[in-house]
């Protein structure tokens, strides 16, 4: 058997034709391999030609494989120009195609709504139901439910929005508790998410703000579970080490009412500029349901006691984050809110 080791098979050269052709990178380089593969004395017509030299029975076959080789080639020959006159076209136009696609920055969410969004996520993990209402609010949820009548002074300690004498902008999230029991039957447990408005500018002041309340009514809930739920609280939202204090407050709302400090989360109680040199920061306040809230709700007071509480959500970002202005969440520089 005669091998001729020199001559290269139909395959052979088709695959060496493709792969020049991947690589050429100009309309030039492709015209050159045209010519070393399909012109008058190009492998593959040489090929084609030298078929009639082959044994009769054979001549069909080679004829069919070499002819569909021929095919392929010449197809992706001109994908391959169409594709380099159109970089070509590109380039000329001063489009540079091989430079990155442009970066579209992502959103991201604001830290007041992050915050709101993690002080829900523990509640919610300790059976506490979401419920949102109105900000524009009447006077007796606002108030009046609140054991907060007119001329009470307690009215003096909240600079309201009035939009008429008796519809307002909620001053506080407190409403909701309202709202709620009128809805529902105790046992509950709930917290109110959402903005509310007094009229109030300064470094931690802002005519609108975000505020968390809660509330929980039960048979025999005490004091200690009101403690026992923020500690967790403040455990999970800062750090399982911080350390809680209860201060004896007012609110009309509530008998006996607290406010609750947390341990500087800056200088751990060393004493700083944020804790004014104290070592503690207020984040929270609380107390257990006044009576009169009850009554007006139309609950047993004999039967049910609870506890509410309500905390500033830019109160507690800022803490968590060490930001000292709060009128940066509103500014809406993104370098500043792209951070969280
Ligand atoms: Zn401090």
């Amino acid at each position: 058997m005669q091998v001729k080791k020199e001559e290269l098979t139909i395959d052979q050269i088709i695959h060496q034709a493709l792969d020049s052709l991947s690589q050429a990178s100009t309309v030039d380089q492709i015209k050159i391999l045209q010519a070393h593969y399909l012109g008058r004395k190009g492998l593959i017509t040489q090929f084609l030609r030298s078929i009639s030299t082959m044994p009769q029975d054979m001549r069909p076959a080679a004829g069919k494989k070499v002819n569909e080789a021929k095919q392929v080639f010449e197809e992706k020959l001109k994908e391959r120009t169409a594709y380099l006159e159109y970089l070509a076209s590109k380039n000329d136009a001063g489009i540079d195609v091989t430079l990155p696609g442009r970066f579209s920055p992502y959103g991201t969410l604001h830290p007041i709504t992050q915050i709101t969004n993690e002080i829900c996520r523990i509640f919610r993990s300790i059976g506490f139901q979401i419920v949102e209402g109105p900000e524009i609010e009447t006077d007796y949820y606002n108030f009046e439910a609140l054991n907060i009548p007119k001329d009470h002074p307690a009215r003096d300690m909240q600079d309201t929005f009035y939009v008429s004498d008796s519809i307002l902008l909620r001053t506080h999230t407190s409403p909701m508790q309202i709202r709620t029991m009128k809805k529902i039957s105790p046992p509950l447990r709930i917290i109110a998410p959402g903005k509310v408005y007094r009229c109030d500018s300064d470094i931690t002041h802002t005519p609108m703000f975000h505020q968390v309340e809660g509330l929980m009514v039960d048979k025999y809930i005490s004091f200690a579970d009101l403690k026992g739920i923020l500690t967790l609280f403040v455990h999970e939202m800062f750090d399982p080490s911080t350390s809680l204090r209860f201060r004896p407050s007012f609110f009309p709302f509530t008998e006996p009412s607290a406010e609750v400090d947390i341990r500087c989360v800056m200088c751990k109680g060393a004493g700083c500029r944020v804790c004014s040199q104290t070592g503690w920061l207020e984040v929270l306040g609380a107390g257990m349901v006044h009576p009169n809230v009850f009554r007006n709700v139309n609950y047993n007071t004999d039967t049910y006691s609870g506890f509410a509480f309500g905390m500033g959500v830019e109160r507690i970002t800022m803490l968590k984050y060490g930001i000292d202005d709060i009128r940066k969440f509103f500014e809406n520089d993104l370098r500043f809110l792209g951070q969280f």
